[in-house]
């Protein structure tokens, strides 16, 4: 069972939040996930490490995916898509902060280009 006022997050190791619990705020944003993950592992010399585990955790999450395990099903974020989809995130902004990209510049670029071309408004 999942309590209610405590997340359980993984950043390579497992660290617990409280809910509005200052880590957690600060991680709400891509802005603020990027500079939360920033600061408790960025190592730009492991850009290809951050990749390929993109890929692995891409892999894992296609595994989920076809399994259909939810979290809401099994009582615990461990082998579910939820923590598949944070795993792909985690490495996603790993890789963007050795590039110094903002995700949110990024998503907003690309939104405005989406929008024309799929016709969104
Ligand atoms: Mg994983």
């Amino acid at each position: 069972m999942i309590s209610d006022d405590l997340h359980v997050l993984y950043f390579g190791k497992r660290i617990y939040c409280r809910e509005g619990g200052k880590a957690l705020k600060e991680a709400v944003t891509l802005r603020g996930l990027q500079q939360y993950i920033k600061q408790t592992d960025h190592h730009p010399d492991r850009k290809h490490h951050y990749f390929y585990k993109l890929i692995e955790e891409t892999g894992e999450l296609s595994e989920v995916l076809r399994k259909n395990r939810r979290l809401k099903d099994t009582g615990t974020i461990k082998g579910t898509i939820e923590e598949e989809l944070y795993d792909v995130l985690y490495y996603v902004a790993a890789l963007a902060n050795v590039y110094d990209i903002d995700l949110e510049q990024c998503f907003a670029l690309k939104e405005e280009i989406n929008k024309r071309k799929w016709k969104k408004e």
